[in-house]
């Protein structure tokens, strides 16, 4: 497996390495892939700057025609693709397809934005003379993306960065490399020209290398709160436009009087799903002193009989490995700060029953009687591992809820639509559900967190685009005169 710059497959300057394995079977090696350095990125560097120009020049709506084949690929590739992807990273089946067909959507909604990229027209302040503004690609974005979600995230950031005339270099997580390449594959079908993509793998430094480079205008991030918290000082010393996505701690309220068998559901699917490896992931559940007990006793009996499994050869699976030994580690650490603070009431092992041994499984874990104080109320940990907290009223919830460091999704179950609204308007997130999950942004919405989650900037829909370009004001005066604002008016 190879970096792809300028169009070609090309190995690292250096010959490095690295090896890629199936998180659900360790015997199972996926591949080598070139561990690229500051020599790499700035092959890639150039080879986006030079291919600037013309890319930027083609109209947007045909930059839209060929982004739209691209989601026609990702469609056609689909049982390969979510093969390959459950093969790298863990996820079932199911949720690899969910994936790709959420690239497929954001495909296809940058391609209308190709038409559509809309600026704005004012009326100037002076006699006949006109005022427009209008949106300008930047130039070379670098993409640096973590690896739940392979293709969807570096999705939401690749398609809208390209149907705005930007060229792009993209690191995927060293973890998932091999979609890297499929999607370099499907762009090069679709009918991007060389150099518009380029993919370099590496690790850290390959990254940093990214960032470092004077070429690379724009830094689109997803990753953790500590890396990106990194990124972003290096890119304010480096003036470049920064978009951060990162961390999350999310939490599912349910008041009194929600429906319980949807709560369930949902906190199962929140939790569980993705092996709670989402960003979005519900870490904490927030239960009304009137339905805790009821719920949580519900809760065990279901969570305990989740199957656990290797996506590609068991199609029962409903819970995938964890990424790798040292985010295997990381949640185990957190299991015994858990126990030492709150009430283990299920799972707190690594599983490892018949086939489990050979990947980094990880029993789906939930404590009780977690406090705000707790570690494990406050830190994302990334894993299958549930907290739940008593509270006794709407504003506790609430209070409790917006008592974190992040501030990506959250969720409240109720039945009072009165409630409902005032939820809304009172948690503090980016992304906030009414008797659903915290989990399931749809492509066409924005996407992101606040506080310790992001920077401000949102993905998909319509606001990527602002991510990816710059304003222009342009004023046109047809007066045949010299007339000056703010003066003459
Ligand atoms: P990570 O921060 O370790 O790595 C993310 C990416 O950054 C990888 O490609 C990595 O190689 C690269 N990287 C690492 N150090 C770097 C540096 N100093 N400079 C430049 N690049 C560097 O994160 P991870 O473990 O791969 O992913 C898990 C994290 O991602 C979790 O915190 C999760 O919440 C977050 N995440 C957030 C979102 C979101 O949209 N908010 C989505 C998915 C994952």
């Amino acid at each position: 497996m190879q970096n792809y710059i300028n169009g070609r497959w090309t190995p690292s300057l250096s010959g490095e390495t690295f090896s890629n394995i199936n998180p659900a079977d360790h015997r199972d090696v996926i591949g080598q892939f070139p561990l690229s350095g500051a020599n790499d990125v700035a092959l890639a560097a150039q080879a986006a700057a030079d291919a600037f120009p013309a890319w930027s020049k083609m109209p947007a709506p045909k930059r839209g025609d060929i982004l739209r084949r691209a989601g026609d690929i990702f469609a056609r590739r689909m049982d390969e693709l979510s093969r390959i992807m459950t093969r790298e990273m863990g996820k079932t089946l199911t949720e690899t397809r969910g994936d790709i067909q959420e690239a497929i959507d954001t495909a296809y909604y940058a391609a209308t934005e190709g038409r559509r990229l809309f600026g704005i027209n004012t009326p100037s302040e002076l006699a006949d003379k006109m005022n427009m503004s209008f949106r300008m690609p930047i130039g070379v974005c670098g993409i640096i993306t973590a690896w739940n979600f392979p293709i969807a995230v570096p999705s939401w950031k690749i398609l809208p960065a390209l149907v705005c005339g930007n060229t792009v270099v993209f690191k995927p997580s060293e973890d998932a490399p091999h979609s890297g390449n499929i999607f370099a594959e499907i762009l090069e079908e679709a009918g991007v020209p060389a150099g518009v993509f380029n993919v370099v793998h590496g690790a850290a430094d390959c990254g940093k290398a990214i960032v470092e480079h004077p070429a690379i205008r724009v830094v689109g991030f997803t990753g953790s709160t500590a890396t990106g918290t990194s990124i972003a000082a290096r890119c304010g010393a480096l003036n470049k436009k920064v978009s951060l996505e990162m961390g999350g701690k999310n939490a599912q309220i349910v008041m009194d009087d929600a429906d319980l068998d949807l709560a369930l559901e949902g906190v199962l699917w929140g939790a569980f799903g993705t092996t709670g490896q989402r960003c979005t992931a519900t870490s904490r559940l927030i239960v009304h002193d009137a339905v805790h007990d009821e719920l949580v006793q519900r809760l065990l009996k279901a969570a305990e009989k989740l199957v656990l499994g290797n996506g590609l050869t068991n199609d029962a699976a409903q819970v995938g490995p964890v990424i790798n030994q040292r985010q295997l580690d990381k949640i185990l650490a957190y299991v015994e700060i858990g126990a030492s603070e709150a009430t283990l009431v299920l799972g707190g092992n690594r599983a490892t029953d018949g086939d489990l041994a050979h990947g980094t499984f990880m029993q789906p874990t939930i404590f009780t009687n977690v406090n705000r104080n707790h570690r494990i109320f406050q830190e994302e940990i990334f894993g299958p591992v549930l907290s739940v907290t008593r509270c006794s009223s709407y504003d506790e919830a609430i209070e409790l809820a917006n008592d974190c460091a992040y501030g990506l999704s959250s969720s409240i179950y109720t039945r009072d639509v009165n409630r409902a609204f005032r939820a809304l308007r009172d948690l503090e997130a980016g992304i906030s559900y009414v008797n659903a999950p915290t989990i399931g942004a749809e492509a066409h919405m924005p996407f992101g967190g606040i506080k310790g989650t992001g920077n401000g900037h949102r993905e998909g829909g319509w606001t990527a685009f602002e991510i990816f370009t710059e304003w222009k004001s342009a004023y046109v005066d047809f007066s045949g005169r010299l007339q000056r604002a703010q003066i003459d008016t």
